[in-house]
């Protein structure tokens, strides 16, 4: 189970926010994820409702926002975007590709309402 390790990990990062922002509710949790962050995401929203239970975050709605794979050629220096994990550059052929981006997830946004001063 992939998905609970990265929802836990999530859960950190919201309380550490919780705790230091004052919130009292969230809404909503914007995720972005990496086409090579292998998560799927009905999973990932399942495993969120189950963490999120009696927490500040019940109820919230998971957005998941896919980041596609990207790429840069160390021959000629041309950035691309990859497709069907063809890790050769469209500009000179050549085959010395570095990933610039697609394997990341991390928290974009929270919407959140804060207690009352
Ligand atoms: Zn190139």
């Amino acid at each position: 189970m992939h998905e609970i390790t990265l929802v836990t990990g999530l859960f950190e990062i919201i309380k550490e926010q919780v705790a230091a922002r004052g919130i009292e509710s969230i809404s909503k949790v914007r995720l972005k994820v990496g086409a090579l962050a292998a998560v799927e995401p009905m999973t990932l929203t399942a495993c969120f409702e189950v963490v999120a239970e009696g927490t500040v975050a019940e109820g919230a709605q998971l957005e998941i926002e896919e980041v596609p794979l990207t790429g840069r050629c160390r021959g000629c220096g041309a950035d691309f975007r990859i497709e069907k994990f063809s890790f050769i550059c469209p500009c000179c052929g050549g085959g010395a590709v570095e990933m610039t981006g697609g394997r990341e997830l991390y928290l974009e946004s929270l919407e959140a309402k804060m207690k009352p001063l």
